[in-house]
């Protein structure tokens, strides 16, 4: 067992391979927690050459015994939620018992996704790239204190009744072509809060009852830093905070709590939907990136946008976090390169930029400033020792360790729970020793 609480996030624009890290870890950890997003993340982890693609409930699920907690700060979908609980019983991993779904997490209903849909129209050419799944909708409901919370659902029904008469109301103001009838939406919710029933607790009096009894939590966070409502790219961000601010609002524990910051980034950078990629590539390298890393959403399929990794994105990102560590990933992902880049900087109308500007426009017209370093030519994947890597891939990653101001302490080689390498040396092996 841990003896801190960690949390797991990601450094970058999301799809950066947390799931493979968080289930990874995941022995260590007695409990482990989602404290935002929705449905709208996209976890891919393999064990022993199985796929698991989880979107809602915490990857610490494929661990017989892990308790896995969604939290107040998650809107969930009650049908997603279903959807995925029903996939896992389909391949043997029963929910009962283990899963812990928050009373005051918020629920998306059917209307929050044709106003996702609609919104994103509207926007035309300056599209957010939402996956359309009524996560941002849903938080405005939550923002705008007209939302339906899960001990909404389980309680009066006749409070539940006017409140969903009066948001389908306001759904048919907003959507005239057609009129939707509350009734049905009130029927479905009902019945979902009966399935979800035994799941739903208080999240954070659990947690605090976890801590009190000795067991360590991984608090794991889905999309990225840059996609956080409040640090990313805005507007092309999520509506929630990915950053570890959430962590507390997300779940119900206090700062202190957390006892250590684990970013997961990229030895590339990626990005899928709109918005600024400075280091964004186009023609042959992108290509072969992407067919290589296999950059197609886990939860939508879109094809990602790649660059070379951004050493002022993962700097920012461990300013705002205050990264302990970085467990880079898809490292294999550049084995066949002769030739890697990392950017240091952003020369742009303002002169060169070395912190990341809140200013898209600044963005837009930016050229990274790049450092140039040999590839290796040879495979890394599957390498659990970093004296076995070859010595270019070792010089890489000291030096983007020196650009980013923080210490690799994970290295992911494939996409196995066994491709790993963790170094011995680290904070991240502190985490862990003698526990
Ligand atoms: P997440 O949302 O951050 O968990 O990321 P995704 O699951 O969307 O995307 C990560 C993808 O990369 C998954 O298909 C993983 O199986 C895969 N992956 C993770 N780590 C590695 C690695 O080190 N090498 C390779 N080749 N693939 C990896």
């Amino acid at each position: 067992m841990a003896k801190t609480n960690i949390a797991v996030l990601g450094a970058q624009w999301g799809d950066e391979g947390k799931g493979k890290i968080v289930d990874m870890l995941t022995p260590h950890f007695a409990a482990v927690a989602r404290y935002q997003g929705g449905h709208n993340a996209g976890h891919t982890v393999y064990v022993q050459g199985t796929k698991f693609v989880l979107h809602l409930i915490p990857s610490g699920i494929l661990h017989p015994g892990v308790a896995c907690v969604i939290g107040n700060g998650v809107v969930v979908d009650p049908q997603a939620l279903f959807k995925e609980v029903d996939e896992l019983a389909a391949m043997g991993i029963g929910v009962d018992g283990r899963l812990r779904v928050s009373e005051k997490a918020h629920v998306i209903l059917p209307y929050h996704r044709e106003l996702d849909v609609l919104s994103e129209a509207r926007r035309g050419e300056r599209k957010i790239g939402t996956t359309s799944r009524g996560i941002g909708p849903a938080y405005e409901d939550k923002i705008g204190r007209r939302g339906i919370r899960v001990c909404d659902v389980l309680g009066d029904r006749a409070a539940l009744a006017e409140e969903v008469r009066e948001n389908v109301s306001a759904r048919n103001q907003i959507i005239r072509e057609t009129t939707l009838d509350w009734q049905p939406v009130f029927e479905r919710l009902v019945a979902d809060g009966e399935r979800m029933r035994p799941w739903v607790g208080d999240v954070s009096l659990f947690l605090h009852q976890t801590m009190a009894a000795g067991g360590a939590i991984m608090f794991e966070g889905a999309q990225a830093t840059l996609l956080d409502i409040d640090h990313g790219t805005y507007p092309f961000v999520t509506s929630s905070n990915a950053s570890v601010g959430g962590i507390c609002t997300g779940l119900g524990v206090p700062p202190r709590a957390i006892g250590g910051v684990l970013g997961v980034a990229k030895a590339y950078t990626t990005r899928v939907g709109e918005g600024p990629l400075p280091t964004e590539l186009f023609g042959e390298i992108a290509d072969r990136l992407r067919d290589t890393g296999q950059e197609y959403g886990a939860s939508t399929g879109r094809p990602r946008r790649c660059g070379w990794y951004d050493a002022v994105v993962v700097r920012y990102s461990a300013r705002i976090n205050g990264l302990d560590a970085i467990a880079l990933t898809k490292l294999d992902v550049l084995d066949d390169l002769a030739e890697v880049m990392i950017c240091t900087g952003y020369r742009t109308d303002a002169g060169i930029l070395t912190e990341f500007p809140a200013d898209l426009r600044l963005l837009a017209g930016a050229e990274p400033v790049y450092e140039r370093m040999p590839g290796w030519s040879s495979p890394t994947k599957g390498v659990t020792r970093f004296e076995e890597l070859p010595a270019q891939a070792q010089r890489y990653i000291r030096r983007l360790e020196e650009v980013s101001g923080v210490g690799c302490a994970v290295i992911s080689t494939g996409s196995d729970r066994a491709e790993t390498i963790v170094r011995g040396d680290s904070i991240v092996a502190g985490w862990f020793a003698k526990s």
